[in-house]
């Protein structure tokens, strides 16, 4: 069903599903039509790709997926929507719905029932209440997708997008450079939303790095570091740090000064390079 973003047509299908939006569950459904097939032709790079959504709403970007891929399978948790999507998606037969919360969903066996041989990307118009928890889970259990093209709160687009070692960088955009190569792919407005969020939206597109391009050799050690430096932000590090990682002071403060690194220094202003090497000086001083 192509016209999904008429409001008519939205409230039909509403009033004869009974259906109502829920605030909890994030759902601001897109109602301009140029967002949809631009989210679609950004993530999806040829007609072979296997395409998994997050949160398919009424449908409206799913079908715009199932135009251009092979194979669409959308996770949505709220089964009220369900009897709403074997309508408006009645046309195709290479969706799948799933009906499921995406945070407890076995994503590699997805991947690998679904889509054998396949190239894999996920599009998605994100519920903003767990973006960073879904982004994080994408890209932490590395699992073989090519891209992440999602539509996040403006704000948070920034973040994730951020070079580590700017003041609108945070624990998860260190994440986000060490799994991908991130990008902002276009600004949406608030009024492109039925109902409308208070906040302004931007699409940003995730590239995954292969994973001979991310090689670390203590990978949780690293986390656990900038985890733990970026629980306060703006002040010096070595305090958290030692706090969190029963790390004496003083290792942390020599492990910065290896890298280059005031012992003053805070975790806003490290970039990704300093963290590799910061996270090895440190693990070397606390071996030893
Ligand atoms: N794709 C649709 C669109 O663009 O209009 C809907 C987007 S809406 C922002 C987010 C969707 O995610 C809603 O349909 C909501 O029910 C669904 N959702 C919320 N939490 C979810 C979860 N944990 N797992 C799967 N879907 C979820």
């Amino acid at each position: 069903m192509d016209n999904l973003c008429n409001s008519s047509v939205i409230r039909d299908l509403f009033e004869r599903h009974h259906f109502q939006f829920s605030k909890t569950l994030g759902q601001n459904f897109l109602i301009n039509p140029s967002v949809c097939p631009r989210i679609a032709e950004d993530g999806i790079r040829s007609p072979d790709y296997g395409v998994i959504e997050i949160g398919t709403g009424i449908g409206v970007l799913t079908n715009e997926l199932a135009k251009r891929a092979k194979k669409v399978v959308a996770i949505e948790i709220d089964d009220r929507l369900l009897p709403i999507l074997q309508e408006t998606l009645a046309e195709y037969n290479n969706v799948k719905i799933i009906n499921a919360d995406v945070m407890k969903v076995d994503l590699k066996k997805l991947i690998g029932e679904e889509f054998p041989g396949m190239e894999v990307c996920v599009c998605a118009n994100l519920p903003y209440y767990i973006t960073s928890p879904i982004i994080m889970t994408l890209l932490e259990q590395r699992l073989p997708i090519r891209s992440i093209t999602v539509m996040v709160q403006k704000e948070a687009a920034v973040r994730l997008c951020a070079q580590p070692g700017s003041r609108e960088c945070g624990a998860v955009t260190f994440a986000v450079r060490y799994y991908s190569e991130p990008k902002q792919l276009f600004p949406v407005s608030r009024g492109s939303f039925l109902p409308a969020p208070n906040v302004d939206s931007a699409v940003i597109r995730l590239e995954i790095k292969n994973r001979e391009e991310a090689p670390y050799a203590h990978e949780a050690f690293l986390f656990s570091l900038v985890k733990a430096a970026f629980s306060q932000r703006r002040k010096t590090l070595a305090n958290p740090v030692s706090g969190a990682l029963g790390i004496p002071k003083a290792k942390i403060v020599e492990a910065l000064s290896q890298t280059g690194l005031k012992p003053s220094a805070r975790a806003e202003e490290i970039t990704f390079e300093q963290w590799l090497s910061f996270a090895e000086n440190l693990w070397r001083l606390k071996e030893n």
